[in-house]
């Protein structure tokens, strides 16, 4: 997602000294995306400790950063989110990724009475890094404003053709996060968002596609990629799939092609 900022980008845009509601920055990197773990609160520890243990962001940012140059650093901060969920600040070029975000996961597979294997939930992990890479990118290409569902829908875009590139382990990725998706589509829909400033003048919105939809996509892209190695994924509503998913990689392509690392 791409969060609409309040409290949290005021703070590290004017540098301000750390006061409650302020988050320390840190040095951001030079250029590229860099990792940076804050002390979670005491009911994220397990988390923290299975992200830094595992290290499990750390092969997302050493693909991105061995494919693409970027013109600034991006830092990815795994952090306790107070509820605010994982998402992307275009302001402090900063991605925000939520110790309790792993646990919502869990807990998910866990309700559906198939609990996931570690392997398995950093495989979501993973695709919700490259989904908030793919915002980043948006921003540093700085590409036309079409509308947050479009641009969610583009990150979700950025997500596959990484995963896709000629690697097995990333479809492998894909068709987990798409039974996530699938479990989230038949999870009872969730209460309302609490606004995010304490005069509720910004409203989180969920702008992304449907659950149900970001999971066929996925399967539609593994589909369209490495048909041999997934023959069940074959069905006839996919059949388009061969043509519509390599149009949507090469503009991708296209539009990283100024930062590819060569
Ligand atoms: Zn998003």
């Amino acid at each position: 997602m791409i969060r609409r900022w309040g409290t949290l980008a005021l703070c590290a845009a004017a540098l301000l000294p750390v006061t409650a509601g302020c988050v320390p920055q840190g040095p951001a990197p030079v250029d590229g995306f860099a990792l940076r773990y804050e002390k979670p609160a005491a009911a994220d520890r397990a988390e923290y400790r299975f992200l830094r243990d595992r290290a499990v962001a750390d092969p997302v940012l050493a693909d991105l950063n061995g494919h693409l140059v970027l013109p600034y650093g991006i830092t990815v901060v795994a952090r306790s989110c107070s509820g605010e969920g994982t998402g992307y600040d275009p302001a402090a070029h900063r991605i925000e990724l939520c110790y309790e975000d792993l646990a919502e996961e869990r807990a998910l597979f866990e309700r559906s009475g198939s609990p996931t294997s570690d392997e398995e939930l950093a495989e979501v992990v993973r695709e919700t890094l490259y989904h908030e890479a793919g915002h980043a990118l948006v921003d540093v290409l700085d590409l036309p404003d079409k509308g947050a569902r479009a641009e969610e829908d583009a990150a979700d875009d950025f997500a596959r053709l990484m995963l896709l590139r000629g690697r097995p382990e990333g479809e492998e990725t894909l068709l987990t996060a798409a039974r996530a998706y699938d479990l989230a589509a038949a999870a009872p829909a969730p209460a309302p968002e609490v606004p995010m400033d304490p005069e509720g003048l910004e409203e989180a919105e969920d702008e992304h596609a449907p659950p149900a939809a970001r999971a066929e996509a996925h399967r539609c892209a593994v589909h369209a990629e490495a048909p041999t190695r997934h023959p069940s994924l074959a069905t006839p509503s996919r059949a388009t799939c061969a043509v519509t998913w390599p149009r949507t990689r090469d503009a991708w392509n296209r539009d990283l092609a100024p930062i590819l690392r060569r």
